[in-house]
């Protein structure tokens, strides 16, 4: 096997379990480069192993761990331990019916730059990085011996392959489709999920324990649910008694979707859809006098790194300023950032100004995250993207 050699001092975070190896922190391979996706074994400057990893040759992150016990053999044995305790570590979500689930988190469960949702009969994979892109044939045969399912689609057609080298994928990979859309179940609604085409693996699996919050706090409500996508907050705060909602999103797919959402759940007279820009359709409702008791802001990821922060920064403000605007007195901001590069201090600063640029007082009822089958191992907090506040706006 290979070996990738850290140099000196550069050790620190890998004896912290942290799974990345960055280029700068490595001296040139010696006896010959890897192939992207192989096994190598890092070792210190000292000579002493401290991991094996997957090299990708083409990223800044140019090692991502399997394994930090150098004795293990990373072959398909290795994937099916990792992959069925990811699959245990769901317990019965991870086969009941009708269920959508994460099954598998990445980094944070020791596969990294494997995502593996499930859709009821169906799983749904993004192979992120050069080792599971090596590994994806085994991944792929494994997920159907351990799990009762009918198909495995792939939908690695996501931007962050590029920074590997990869080019977008997507498409059946074992078994077949029984329909492009998918029904699930989520607290008692019906959703459909187009694994297709739709965003991410087809549905915002993050948000699950967030729009039971929602559907908690709901109850006599005018609610605004802006960036809805395929209207799941909304057919929760409908659910949980909400008077009305208004769901506001760019995409007409993605609203005509909601609508048969709501349709589909019994509340078609409680509905309006507005097929729009948010940040505009906001200003508008101002100039209109419009209050709503609860507004939603989930927008999409505003920064995709550190150099966008001040830019996203600013965006997350306007639409909670807006937002402020339009709320009654005592109504709820429900509001989230999904962008790993603004943590909670920041996001709840940008919340602040917003409010207090609207001349309004709030208060944080609850601070949210990521739904817990998106889990965060404690040495890799990068794992934590999925931020929001719900506060109560005097
Ligand atoms: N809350 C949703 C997920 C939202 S994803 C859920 O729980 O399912 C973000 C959504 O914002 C996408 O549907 C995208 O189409 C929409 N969007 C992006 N930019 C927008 C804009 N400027 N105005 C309105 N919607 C926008």
């Amino acid at each position: 096997m290979k070996e990738i050699r850290l140099r000196k001092g550069r050790d620190a975070s890998l004896r912290r379990l942290h799974p990345w190896v960055f280029s700068g922190s490595l001296h040139e391979p010696t006896g010959g480069s890897p192939e992207d996706g192989e096994t190598v074994r890092v070792i210190d400057a000292g000579g002493n192993a401290l991991a094996l990893a997957a090299w990708s040759s083409r990223s800044r992150i140019r090692a991502r761990v399997w394994s930090f016990d150098t004795s293990e053999v990373i072959d398909r044995y290795f994937f099916e331990r990792r992959l069925r305790q990811a699959i245990d570590r769901r317990g019965g979500q991870a086969t009941r019916p009708g269920v959508a689930c994460r099954l598998v988190h990445g980094e944070s469960d020791g596969l990294p730059g494997l995502i593996v949702d499930r859709y009821d009969r169906v799983l749904v994979c993004q192979f992120l990085a050069a080792g599971t892109e090596a590994w994806k044939e085994e991944v792929a045969d494994l997920l159907m011996t351990l799990l009762p399912v009918d198909c495995i689609h792939e939908r690695s057609d996501v931007g962050v392959r590029e920074l590997e080298g990869l080019s977008p994928r997507r498409g059946l990979m074992r078994g077949s489709l029984p329909e492009a859309r998918i029904s699930i179940i989520e607290h008692g609604a019906q959703y459909f999920v187009d694994i297709e085409t739709g965003h991410k693996t087809g549905f915002y699996l993050d948000q699950v324990a967030n729009r039971q919050l929602a559907r908690s706090l709901a109850s006599g409500c005018r609610v605004l649910n802006c960036f809805c996508y395929t209207g799941a907050f909304g057919v929760a705060a409908l659910q949980g008694g909400a008077s009305h909602v208004t769901s506001i999103d760019a995409s007409e797919a993605a609203l005509r979707l909601a609508e048969e959402h709501v349709d589909r759940n019994g509340f078609t007279d409680r509905h309006v859809a507005i097929c729009a820009n948010a940040f505009q359709q906001l200003r508008r409702f101002r100039e209109e006098g419009r209050h709503f008791d609860m507004i939603i802001l989930d927008p999409p990821k505003f920064a995709d790194s550190r150099n966008q922060v001040n830019k996203a920064a600013r965006a997350y403000k306007d639409i909670a300023l807006q937002a402020a605007h339009l709320l009654s007195p005592g109504g709820l901001l429900m509001t989230f950032s999904c962008s790993g590069a603004i943590d909670m201090p920041l996001f709840q600063k940008i919340t602040a100004d917003a409010l207090l640029d609207a001349g309004r007082f709030g208060q944080v009822r609850h601070w949210l995250h990521q739904h817990g089958d998106h889990p965060v191992s404690l040495p890799f907090p990068e794992g934590l993207y999925l931020k929001g506040l719900v506060c109560l706006v005097d």
